[in-house]
């Protein structure tokens, strides 16, 4: 019986991720043979989560192996991603499509949590509303320290919130009877790099999220390293400069990672004022006093990589959010650093990469974060 639910959940996951599958590659991914595949897909169809289909552009003789395809319009998660200059609402199908979207810019000051929850649960029930199919889960990403089980936000410096129910009162106001389960951005985004984006197949992965602050998430062996209680990660307070002239950080230190490389280092780095895309695109286009600026926030972040790069012997390192930009053009400075600093042993196989899935990568975690229930236990979570 529970063995049963773990292959439902197994094959479904299968197509969530990767989308539709035929039942020879579903046979040979979870190592089973075609007729528990056959088992499977009937119970998965039976309730309505997949379909089979004949595959598309297949021509010539013999029987096809038909497809599993997942049912997006039917089935689909909330997910949102409460992010320093932005709330974003979307409604994410099974199998990962988003399927319709809103978003609205944040102030930064001053923002406290019913203002976030009200106007999250206002986008929420625009994507709700006729919306055809059934919602099975929530999913939200937060820029700060969540406790996992209810979503607390313990502290979330960017929105100077400390111990804000957040889990609780969104679940309360949207009352929409399925579980609400939040998450942090950089654990979020390194999940979602994994399953689908630049850090496919490689299970000892390293994100860097930048904006303001600078998060992170590291997965050893494919799984989050969440710590004793779901901290961990916390890259961003890595310290990195030791010197009088360090930056002062956010979380009351100095020389942090994120306080030598967040967006107001970068910014004062240009000699004030602008946006991080604006400082990175006069760097692209060849002003000196901008790429000064990303050359000297790149050097820091190399220091940091070299880091984590000892500390992990990760498979891919990859630059998300505003540290996308600032990567693209300050990968030599990170290069050097890392030449310098990591061992080669543990840096020959480190990869660097761009996030492939940009600002969305926090949203595409948090909507997997509401397909979880789903996904564990398919037929259960449906009845
Ligand atoms: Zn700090």
């Amino acid at each position: 019986m529970g063995r049963q639910r773990s292959s439902l959940g197994g094959l479904l996951r299968q197509v969530h991720v990767s989308g539709p599958l035929s039942r020879a590659v579903l046979a040979e991914r979870m190592g089973v043979n075609r007729s528990t595949i056959l088992a499977l897909t009937a119970e998965l169809a039976g309730v309505g989560l997949v379909r089979e289909e004949p595959p598309s552009g297949v021509s010539g003789a013999g029987r096809p192996s038909l497809v599993v395809c997942p049912e997006s319009e039917r089935f689909w998660v909330l997910a949102f991603d409460v992010a320093v200059d932005r709330l974003v609402a979307a409604r994410v199908g099974l199998g990962g499509p988003v399927l319709d979207r809103r978003e609205v810019p944040r102030s930064r000051a001053g923002v406290d949590l019913d203002t976030v929850v009200r106007d999250l649960v206002a986008m929420g029930r625009e994507l709700v509303g006729a919306a055809p199919g059934r919602c099975v889960g929530v999913g939200a990403s937060y820029c700060g320290m969540i406790r996992p089980g209810d979503g607390m936000v313990r502290y979330g410096p960017e929105l100077g919130w400390v111990d804000q129910a957040f889990g609780t009162e969104l679940r309360k106001a949207l009352d929409l009877g399925v579980p609400v389960v939040v998450g942090n951005e950089a654990h979020l985004g390194a999940l979602a790099e994994f399953a689908r984006g630049a850090g496919a197949g490689c299970p000892d992965l390293i994100y860097l999220h930048g904006d303001v602050g600078v998060g992170g998430g590291i997965l050893v062996g494919g799984r989050l390293m969440g710590g004793e209680s779901g901290y961990g990660c916390e890259v961003g307070h890595m310290l990195v400069n030791p010197s009088v002239s360090a930056r002062p950080c956010l979380c009351g230190s100095r020389g942090c990672l994120e306080a030598e490389t967040g967006e107001y280092a970068l910014l004062d780095a240009a000699g004030g004022g602008g946006s991080v895309a604006s400082v990175v695109r006069a760097a692209v286009a060849g002003e000196v006093w901008a790429g000064r600026a990303v050359a000297e926030i790149g050097d820091w972040l190399g220091i940091g990589v070299a880091n984590l790069i000892n500390l992990f012997n990760p498979g891919v390192v990859i630059f998300g959010g505003m540290l996308r930009d600032v990567y693209a053009v300050a990968a030599p400075q990170v290069g050097t650093r890392i030449e310098r600093h990591a061992m080669p042993v543990s840096r020959e196989r480190a990869r660097l990469r761009l996030s492939e899935l940009g600002w969305d990568a926090a949203l595409i975690g948090a909507a997997d974060l509401g397909f979880g229930g789903l996904l564990s236990d398919p037929v259960g979570a449906l009845s």
